[in-house]
């Protein structure tokens, strides 16, 4: 596993709560596998609580200034859609520089537009996954 790739698995463990499983799954290891690369760098899980009390306050924004986040908040989608269509490519087609933003289907793909610096995301899905440091629903 490449270190783009360890980074990766720390950010879906982390910043997006992912099980140990689905992560194995994108990766196509075991469950144990990325237990172990999880707990060898010592990545402890973020606590899926204490977060959730932002919403409210988002959806008070909402009242004021409709926004994207608003169609979201509407059709209970996870995530905000992407200004750009996400490229879909597969893991073997990913590379440095390119957005790892997983994306699921019959298989799991990536987004694949160009990275912004220190990210392993596109400027949009960084924005998705770092929005004041709060936790998403995968
Ligand atoms: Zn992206």
């Amino acid at each position: 596993m490449t270190q783009e790739q360890k980074e990766t698995v720390k950010d879906m463990w982390q910043v997006k709560g992912l099980s140990l499983k689905q992560i194995g799954e994108l990766f196509g290891k075991s469950r144990s596998a990325i237990a172990g690369i999880v707990s060898r760098n010592g990545w402890q899980k973020r606590a899926p609580e204490g977060f959730q009390h932002q919403r409210p306050k988002r959806n008070a924004r909402r009242t004021v200034r409709p926004t994207k986040q608003s169609a979201v908040q509407a059709t209970g989608a996870p995530v905000p859609p992407s200004p750009v269509a996400p490229l879909h490519l597969k893991l073997e087609e990913t590379r440095a520089g390119r957005c790892m933003y997983p994306y699921h289907g019959e298989q799991y793909t990536f987004c694949g537009h160009k990275t912004i610096d220190g990210s392993s995301y596109c400027e949009h899905h960084h924005k998705v996954c770092y929005i004041a440091g709060s936790r998403r629903a995968f």
